[in-house]
């Protein structure tokens, strides 16, 4: 082989990455959209907070590979790029190098781009936008408005999440286990005024149309838990002190007549007003102000020993007439159902504690059905055949039939009804930090709450250079910016100084992308139509409730306003696993990081890619090994090299499919082909096994390499080129440039090339032939071939049939895969 064949990413990529750069390849026109053609493919848009890490170059060598794939199978690809640039990760980071996050973020946009351009992702960059980019927020704040206008989008005082080390509030999807998602420190309640999107009535919607999208069952699964939808009653326990009607939820209804104490949340308004005038009003006061500095987490532990305070009110069992005693608890959270429970202590192990601790009754309501009641035993665990015992006229009855006929009275007698409860809490989507979407409203002297006028968007944040977060908002220093006057009356008027969570920004992105220039309105519907919903979706399984579900919610608030068809935005989603170095997660403190950039210069953009790629099955985490990228690197430069040489001893001419004589070395190097062929479409269209659709290419490769001295030019023409076309989506550049020296065509135009069903090479194993226990041949034999079928081909073997000749075959022993025996006399 030549010297000079010498594969050189550091001269072939930038080739061609310039060719796609200045015919703008990757981008694509709204008028080749059409409903049939249009392939929506998108990674989630990263945060502009320093370098692009190997994470990223996984999440986009899975896209890009998608993206391809699409193309090439005749579809218009949508293929955009951008980034979340406001917010507390470019917010933190800037904090971190002390360098105003306007620059941190334009530095990191910048790192993104080159790294994206020097990996060849087939971006469309026509489209590309930034988050903290005016022309982009100004419909972020028109969105706002439009929820604002609809009702979904209010302010109310409630106790809400307050990180102390970001010093701001966080939305509940942005606790993990009690702790801030960004910065893991331990949460606090607050009581705060802040600003809500209504999510909540779109619970249902949320839940149901899971069905109607093909997500990973676990994400599935983390969303339905998180809305939390139960069914059960609303029952209405009334306080005749003051007055009141208390409504709780209940998912056991049946077990009313056993409730003999009554449980509010610290957080509950109504608790000291409650109290307000018994003895117990001071320690009431001073248990929940211990109780509010707790977090939910914390609280809920069922092992937690339990803790409370009388109210000094008693409220009346609506089903027996009972006078309860109520108490204050901080087992009791105000996020679930309505703040208070009626207690059932025989029935439920945390009633159950508290009543123990406080001497309170103890009534069993429902037994089993059938065999004795272990009286020793604090509760009867629930089984499916239960039965109503000290339930007044309701005794007897099964605790499923006892469950509706207690919802039927209470609704006839007014005091409750069925209802339905979500885990699901509104969207908290005000910050007290500096880098974000500022909220387009005013607070006027006169007029209240008076939201900007749509023509006076976008309300730019202004620069500021002390951003520090100090637990209210930086803008509320600006103070030529804070006062303005008001949009109604012309008086003075404060702004208002909390921004918008980064998750408003990315909950609408995507549709930006379909219509990026429109300077007259956020999207055009008759444009986005053609390419939503996002067809592939990709990324990290971290943002399964938190982005994933604001998107949706988003989504389904425009279709109601006729901004869009789509009911959902991402119609399929694969989520991505992490790249580990010696099995743990890479982190600068640990010293294990490897970073995409001197991957990409020392062996190129499709080694570090097809690697990423063949490590393992991309939803999978996977573990970096430097001697695995090695290994890729010589594969892709054997294909190179193969290329260079088959180029070189023959005209560039198209492959062909059918090449050679069909057989021997001919047939089966075309066999291969075909095989490999057929491999990569199906891994490439079904469950995104990149790697064991790269590994095909390699045995392709190898096979090519067996058999070029003994099959036609043709033959090893079409498998090299088909090797080129097959690798192209997951190394561009070295598939581009050995197609286009085999053929003087672009693979990216060439449609994906089919496997010829009756090329498709069977199963084959090798099977031993022996003549009296001694090795005489060797056949290839399909793997399901039956022992007839194996005998008669080593029969056809010369040298068998040699030692076969004149004599008489007394016995033939065959091992189906394995060996075929011939004993003679
Ligand atoms: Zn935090
Ligand atoms: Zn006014």
């Amino acid at each position: 082989m030549a010297a000079e064949h010498r594969y050189d990413p550091s001269v072939i990529e930038p080739k061609w990455q310039a060719l796609w750069e200045r015919e703008r390849t990757w981008e694509v026109s709204d008028d080749e959209a059409d409903a049939a053609t249009a392939s929506y493919v998108l990674e989630m848009l990263p945060y502009p907070s320093g370098e692009p890490h190997i994470g990223h170059l996984k999440n986009y060598s899975v896209g890009d590979a998608v993206a391809h794939f699409h193309r090439r199978a005749g579809r218009r690809v949508l293929h955009p790029m951008g980034y979340d640039a406001f917010g507390l990760p470019a917010e933190n980071h800037a904090i971190k190098t002390g360098e105003h996050p306007r620059e941190s973020t334009a530095k990191s946009i910048a790192a993104f781009q080159e790294g994206m351009r020097s990996w060849g992702i087939s971006i469309d960059w026509s489209r590309e936008f930034a988050t903290n980019e005016p022309r982009y927020y100004r419909w972020t704040q028109w969105i706002f408005l439009q929820l604002f206008d609809r009702g979904l989008a209010y302010r109310k005082e409630a106790a809400v999440n307050w990180c102390p080390v970001d010093a701001t509030v966080l939305a509940n999807e942005q606790v993990i286990d009690g702790h801030c998602e960004r910065c893991g420190t331990l949460v606090e309640a607050r009581q705060l005024e802040q600003w809500f999107f209504r999510i909540t009535d779109y619970a249902d919607r949320l839940l149901d149309d899971l069905e109607t999208i093909e997500w990973p069952p676990h994400v599935v699964r983390m969303q339905r838990n998180w809305i939390g939808r139960s069914e059960g009653a609303e029952v209405t326990f009334s306080c005749p002190e003051v007055g009141v009607d208390y409504p709780v939820f209940t998912t056991r209804p049946d077990t009313l007549f056993g409730a003999t104490f009554f449980v509010m949340a610290p957080e509950h308004p109504d608790v000291l007003r409650l109290a307000a005038g018994t003895e117990h009003e001071q320690a009431v006061r001073d248990y929940v102000n211990r109780a509010l500095a707790e977090s939910s987490e914390e609280r809920a532990e069922a092992d937690r020993t339990k803790t409370g305070v009388p109210l000094g009110r008693t409220v009346i069992n609506p089903v027996n007439g009972e006078r309860i005693p109520m108490f204050v608890a901080d087992y009791v959270l105000m996020e679930y159902g309505t703040g208070a429970i009626m207690a059932v202590p025989a029935h439920d192990q945390r009633d159950f504690d508290f009543a123990q601790a406080f001497d309170l009754p103890i009534r069993r309501v429902v037994e089993p059905a059938e065999g004795e009641v272990d009286e020793d035993q604090p509760f009867v665990a629930h089984t499916d055949d239960e039965v109503l015992v000290n339930s007044g006229r309701f005794n007897g009855m099964s605790s499923v039939a006892g469950k509706d006929a207690i919802i039927d009275w209470l609704d006839s007698e007014g005091r409750g009804h069925r209802s339905v409860n979500y885990r699901l809490r509104d969207w908290l989507l005000s910050r007290q930090r500096y880098w974000g979407c500022p909220i387009p409203v005013v607070y006027c002297e006169s007029d209240g709450l008076v939201p900007v006028p749509v023509d006076d968007l976008p309300v730019l944040l202004p620069d500021v250079e002390d951003y520090a977060p100090k637990g209210r908002s930086p803008l509320a220093a600006a103070e030529d910016w804070v006062n303005t006057t008001c949009p109604r009356c012309g008086g003075p008027a404060r702004r208002e100084t909390d921004t918008m969570d980064t998750f408003v920004d990315s909950s609408w992105y995507f549709l930006r992308y379909t219509d990026a220039d429109n300077d007259e309105e956020a999207w055009d519907p008759s444009i986005t139509d053609r390419w939503m919903p996002v067809d592939q979706y990709i990324g990290g399984v971290e943002h399964a409730i938190l982005h994933l579900l604001y998107a949706r919610f988003f989504v389904k608030a425009f279709a109601d306003m006729g901004l869009l068809k789509a009911q959902e935005p991402f119609a399929r989603l694969f989520t991505q696993g992490m790249i580990t170095r010696d099995g743990a997660k890479m982190s600068k403190s640990r010293g294990n990081v490897v970073s995409p950039q001197p991957i990409v210069e020392r062996y190129g953009a499709d080694t570090a890619r097809a690697y990423i790629l063949f490590i393992g099955p991309p939803d999978q985490d996977a573990d970096w090994s430097d001697e695995g990228v090695e290994g890729v690197h010589r594969f892709l430069a054997r294909l190179w090299r193969l290329g260079a040489d088959v180029a070189e001893h023959g005209a560039q001419s198209e492959p062909d499919p059918n090449a050679g004589t069909g057989e021997g070395d001919d047939l089966e190097l075309l066999r291969k082909a075909h095989w490999a062929i057929d491999k990569v479409t199906n891994d490439l269209a079904g469950r995104f096994a990149f790697n064991t659709a790269i590994a095909a290419v390699m045995e392709l490769v190898n096979e090519a390499y067996r058999r070029r001295e003994g099959a036609s030019a043709d033959v090893v023409h079409f498998a090299t080129a088909t090797a080129a076309s097959l690798i192209f989506p997951f190394a561009p550049h070295t598939g581009a440039d050995v197609y286009e020296r085999l053929t003087g065509d672009r693979v990216w135009e060439q449609p994906w090339p089919a496997a010829d069903p009756a090329l498709l090479e069977r199963d084959v194993v090798v099977v031993a032939v022996q003549v009296n226990g001694k090795l005489r041949d060797r056949i290839e034999a399909p793997s399901d071939a039956s022992r007839e079928q194996l005998e008669s081909l080593a029969r056809e073997r010369p040298n068998v049939a040699r030692h076969l000749d004149g004599q008489e075959v007394s016995k033939v022993v065959v091992v189906p895969g394995r060996l075929v025996n011939f004993v003679v006399r």
